[in-house]
């Protein structure tokens, strides 16, 4: 079987939390890290045993030109390994600005595809994400109440989301109404038709379930391309198993047995992030990283080192973080800058992962978004087989590294996801 879906993800978490879902509905994911220069059999083994590639972009808030290219030149390399159906995977939050890049993208994917319309489906019921009448609800409160209003690079003022994707866009935009909904896929497809006759090159889909992802999946399998948040993930794979397009996987998420050393470097100060740091402190080592410190030269770092091996050495799962609460954070900012500070903690963690990668560590868990994609390109992984889910949202994932002959296995956390104990029962759930 060859790949049936082709992912163009606008960044790198958000890409993660669709393969997730993709592997959850029995589909053998790969996520790539940017668009290669090489195909899919020289990234990875058994390309025939993979029916989804995930690329992760960093597209969501540079230059909407910028965001087009890397789009097209994905969409280009997913096209060239014979991907059936192509999926523009952006928030549940529709992050975006009134130059984009939601808007630019998805026309520059539909004209190059020679496809009339796409459908857009940011909701995420199942994350508290719907859509009504066209307007995006996060839990109870419409977008624009919901603190995304205050978001410092992509604010979304107002939900209603055929309003602001008109702003970005150069054709109509049209709504796909629940009342519609309930009627079924067969009435879905005619009112898509109907408002491609009127002009219309995109479509916000209201969403209130489960159910209605379904019904919209089935709408919309034969599209050259859907776009939306990771929810319509959860329900395309059963559409292409009744096409036949899927074989009958039993673990989708099945991975080569993981070996090597347990390691979390943590570079996230968010709320959960830091509970987790403290319950893995309850029973585990763990050394903090000061930015300061960082900053006075190479004498911290070496510390650091020392002490991980140390205690790797004991055979036992060893954290290092950065992670502190937002005044010692607001300290390190005042006297280094917010970016110098960013920086320091994020080379430290690449470096650390680097060195203790090297050294055997097969295991390591990695908290934070920005500190995620900052070891994952010290390492120079370009590629994740997609695992089985430890909390909703984040999935182990196995690469192979250059000069290495065993597997990593890589559990990348965005700061806010993941109960208290994630970090302890992340490396109990790993077989
Ligand atoms: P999250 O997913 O929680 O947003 P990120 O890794 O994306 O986490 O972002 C956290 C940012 O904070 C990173 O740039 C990291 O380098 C920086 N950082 C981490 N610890 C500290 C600290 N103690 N002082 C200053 N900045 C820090």
């Amino acid at each position: 079987m060859a790949v049936v879906l082709g992912a163009i993800a606008d960044d790198f978490t958000g890409a993660t939390d669709l393969a997730n879902n993709l592997v959850r509905g029995g589909m053998r994911c790969v996520q790539l890290i940017g668009v290669p220069g090489q195909g899919l059999g020289e990234l990875v083994e058994g390309t025939d045993e993979i029916d989804a590639v995930v690329i992760a972009l960093k597209s969501r808030s540079c230059p909407p030109a910028e965001a087009v290219r890397d789009s097209l030149r994905a969409l280009e390399w997913l096209r060239a390994e014979g991907a059936r159906q192509l999926y523009f995977k952006y928030c549940s939050t529709f992050d975006s600005t009134d130059e984009g890049n939601i808007g630019p993208v998805s026309e520059a994917l539909l004209e190059r595809l020679e496809a009339p319309f796409t459908v857009m489906v940011p909701a995420f019921p199942a994350n508290g994400r719907t859509v009504y009448q066209g307007h995006l609800f996060v839990g109870d409160r419409l977008l624009s109440e919901s603190g995304m209003q205050h978001h410092p690079l992509t604010p979304m003022r107002d939900a209603d989301l055929v309003r602001v994707l008109s702003r970005q866009s150069r054709y109509p935009v049209g709504l796909l109404p629940w009342s519609t909904l309930a009627q079924g896929a067969p009435a879905v497809s005619r009112q898509l038709e109907e408002l491609t006759g009127q002009g219309v090159r995109q479509v916000i889909c209201d969403t209130l379930d489960r159910n209605d992802l379904a019904v919209l999946a089935e709408a919309t399998v034969d599209l050259p391309l859907v776009s939306g948040g990771s929810g319509l993930g959860q329900a395309l794979p059963a559409q292409y198993r009744h096409r036949g397009w899927l074989g009958e996987v039993s673990a989708a998420g099945a991975l080569a047995p993981a070996s090597g050393s347990a390691l979390v470097l943590s570079g996230s100060c968010s709320r959960a992030t830091l509970a987790q740091v403290d319950a893995f402190l309850t029973r585990f080592p763990g050394f903090p990283l000061d930015p300061l410190m960082l900053a006075q030269g190479p004498e911290h770092l070496r510390q650091a080192l020392a002490f991980a091996r140390r205690h790797l050495a004991g055979g036992r799962p060893v954290l290092v973080y950065a992670s502190a609460e937002a005044e010692r954070v607001s300290r390190a900012q005042q006297a280094l800058g917010r970016e110098r500070a960013g920086e320091l903690v994020e080379q430290a963690l690449g470096e650390l992962a680097v060195a203790l990668v090297d050294e055997g560590v097969g295991r390591l868990v990695v908290a934070g978004g920005e500190s995620s994609g900052a070891v994952v390109s010290a390492l120079g992984v370009r590629a994740l087989r997609i695992g089985e889910q430890i909390d909703p949202g984040v999935p182990w994932t196995q690469t192979t590294l250059a000069e290495h002959e065993a597997p990593l296995s890589l559990a990348l956390k965005s700061g806010n996801f993941g109960g208290e104990d994630f970090f302890l029962r992340a490396f109990e759930v790993l077989p």
